[in-house]
């Protein structure tokens, strides 16, 4: 990166700072992960000085020859890979894929129906008042049941009272399996298409450790930047079954994502995707999808063994969301604690939470970058035990009853947190646990 360093300090010491910190921190975000060089080089490549608006055969530009293959092979990966007739690679992101999906398939006003935000549902998914989902369409929500999981006797019932135009089947912070086949039958009783969003599942879809919603559902949406380990940007899928349901179901999302709501694709990411779908349709890959899920669960054992609490008892999954209520400490003061024994998660509300959203009583944890760097259960092991740990030192951190109160006890307790020895000591064994595991530099 010497030509950044050249023209601007500011920025490359930045961008070192970042590399630094990716190296010697446990990143536990589930919707994260650590692209290859490969993908990162085909990401920074001159396809980014490309306009290319259209698709391949009809651009709006000249000089696309090579745009049009880049962005061919990437679609014929994706069909390939999770066995589609028709894709589009263009969405710059999962939320404006969401978008269009919507946009190419309902009317303003029709009914959609997704999972509450705080059950761990996406915003996308008609999460009320301050998004466009929940505005531009007549939103009603399903929620998991008291034990954390979905019931699809309840969900039943409100789909056939509700009679949705659009069922939206996905979630980030759900750890457990869903039942494509049974969501199929639902939708069935009342005529509803459904749209899968398998955004954090998609690599482990791709390697073959997670079932496929392809042969349930209508139109599938992924993000390309998680366990799917691409660059950041979406792909929207039809499947045989929406295509037999509307034979213009791919042309209606083509045009929804251009001219509909995009403009040009950004090329650069397009051949980043190609890159990483190349990566996911191999063996290696396949044996890095079920370590994934090994990993999560052998780090879920340890957690509960440590008397932690699980929300659904467990994960099939990347993920984990613990439910810190019964140790009386809520998500933020346990992320934070975290961060300081270089561990980094996000506080995340739990099922029927009984704290407000902005100070919610879990954190959520995931195995995809630790998975990337080599990590297997000998480490999760050591990892649930330091977070096992971290949590015990916070336990006595109660949340102020005075709302008031609450910015002031964060800040406090920030100040607190970044002087405790016992984390300190913990994030010093992690640096030399991450040093054991380089990753950044060597693939
Ligand atoms: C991450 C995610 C999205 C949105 O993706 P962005 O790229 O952040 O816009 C949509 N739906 C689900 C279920 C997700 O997990």
């Amino acid at each position: 990166m010497n030509n950044l360093k050249k023209t601007d300090l500011q920025i490359y010491n930045l961008v070192k700072a970042e590399e630094e910190r990716q190296r010697n921190v446990l990143e536990m975000i589930p919707s994260e992960n650590y692209a290859s060089l490969a993908v990162r080089e085909a990401l920074g490549s001159v396809l980014m000085n490309k306009y290319s608006e259209g698709y391949a055969g009809r651009r709006y530009y000249q000089g696309n020859k090579v745009a049009d293959q880049v962005e061919e092979i990437a679609i014929a990966r994706t069909k390939k890979l999770f066995g589609v007739p028709h894709v589009n690679v263009q969405p710059y992101s999962g939320s404006p894929a969401n978008a269009a999906v919507y946009f190419a398939l309902l009317n303003p006003g029709d009914k959609i129906m997704g999972l509450k935000l705080s059950a761990g549902g996406h915003l996308t998914h008609g999460h009320p008042k301050v998004t466009f989902s929940g505005r531009f369409y007549n939103s009603v929500q399903y929620d998991v049941g008291a034990d954390g999981w979905i019931n699809m006797e309840e969900v039943a019932k409100l789909v056939t009272r509700e009679k949705p135009k659009l069922i939206v089947v996905g979630t980030t912070a759900y750890p457990r399996i869903l039942d494509w086949k049974k969501w199929r039958t639902i939708a069935d009783s009342v005529g509803a298409l459904v749209l899968a969003d398998v955004s954090h599942v998609a690599g482990l879809i791709a390697g073959g450790a997670y079932p496929t919603p392809v042969p349930y559902v209508d139109v599938v949406m992924l993000t390309t930047h998680k366990t799917l380990r691409g660059p950041r940007g979406a792909i929207i899928l039809v499947t045989e079954r929406g295509l037999k349901k509307d034979p213009d179901m791919g042309k209606k999302i083509d045009r929804a994502v251009f001219p509909g709501l995009q403009g040009g694709p950004h090329d650069n990411t397009t051949a980043a995707i190609a890159v990483c779908l190349k990566e996911a349709d191999t063996a290696g890959f396949k044996k890095y999808a079920r370590q994934i899920i090994t990993n999560a669960q052998t780090l879920g054992e340890t957690l509960q063994e440590a008397g932690l609490t699980l929300t659904t008892g467990g994960t099939d999954s990347h993920l984990l969301v613990v439910d810190l209520r019964p140790q009386e400490v809520i998500g933020n003061v346990v992320a934070e604690a975290l961060e300081v024994a270089h561990i980094v998660t996000n506080y995340n509300t739990v099922p029927h939470d009984t704290n407000p959203p902005m100070f919610p009583s879990g954190v959520r944890l995931g195995t995809p970058i630790l998975t990337t760097r080599g990590m297997k259960e000998k480490e999760m092991k050591q990892v649930g035990a330091w977070i096992a740990e971290v949590v015990k030192e916070v336990k006595h951190y109660l949340l102020p009853a005075d709302k008031a109160e609450r910015t002031r006890f964060m800040t406090k307790v920030k100040g607190e947190l970044a002087r405790n020895q016992k984390l300190i000591k913990i994030g010093k064994a992690v640096i030399v646990l991450c040093k054991k595991f380089p990753v950044l530099e060597i693939y």
